[in-house]
């Protein structure tokens, strides 16, 4: 496997269990944890536990996650990264305590909620068994990576404006399309007092970014 991130032909695998990555890059020092599953992905990933997970998100030695998706003949299907800085602890969802009976008793798992990932930070390996060029999925991880914050309230304020904009079915949208989602990011930013101002500052920076565009007061496009 070729490293994502700065595109040397190889990555190595981390021979240390206790490590939180599988593979490391040896170039550019980029650690990655590999997630497997036969068939379908789905809307969630069974990880680890919920609070090393959270931990590891809220510090700076996260790893990018692939996952990977495998056939019956062990066939590899779709390999996604989803890069470190995508992480916010809302996506990470707590398991139910293991019961009483069982060998790790109230232990708690969680899952990522893949779902709920901006489709931005999913890019695409193989897709339907088909492998994309190198060139091309460094220069999305190269584009994507202007979005890293290492402050967890900046970047889960960006996810989530990015999410909105997704969510905006048209190519163009004006800012009163965006001001429908307030309530529901007043409900997650429950101590911020200017939603709005938030939404538009947001905006900005995502424009800073090329990833939407200014067309005149008050309209946008999505670019990526
Ligand atoms: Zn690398």
């Amino acid at each position: 496997m070729f490293c994502p991130c700065c595109g040397v032909p190889h990555i190595s695998k981390v021979n240390n269990n206790a490590a939180v990555a599988d593979f490391v890059c040896n170039n550019c020092g980029s650690i990655f944890e590999l997630k497997t599953k036969q068939g379908r992905i789905g809307n969630k990933i069974n990880d680890g536990s919920y609070d090393t997970m959270i931990e590891r998100i809220c510090s700076h030695t996260n790893p990018d996650l692939f996952v990977m998706r495998y056939s019956t003949n062990y066939c590899i299907t779709d390999l996604t990264i989803i890069p470190k800085f995508f992480f916010v602890p809302k996506i990470i969802e707590k398991r139910k305590p293991l019961a009483p009976t069982a060998k790790r008793a109230g232990w708690i798992g969680c899952n990522i909620l893949y779902s709920n990932i901006p489709k931005q930070g999913k890019i695409d390996i193989i897709k339907n068994s088909s492998v994309k060029p190198v060139g091309e999925i460094v220069e999305k991880y190269s584009i994507i990576k202007k979005l890293q914050t290492m402050d967890l309230e900046s970047r889960s304020w960006l996810l989530d404006i990015l999410s909105c904009v997704n969510n905006i079915p048209t190519n163009e949208f004006t800012l009163k399309d965006i001001y429908k989602y307030v309530d529901v990011l007043q409900q997650i930013h429950i101590n911020n007092n200017n939603v709005e101002a938030k939404i538009r500052q947001q905006l900005q920076f995502l424009r800073d970014k090329g990833f939407i565009e200014f067309l005149e007061r008050g309209h946008y496009k999505k670019i990526i």
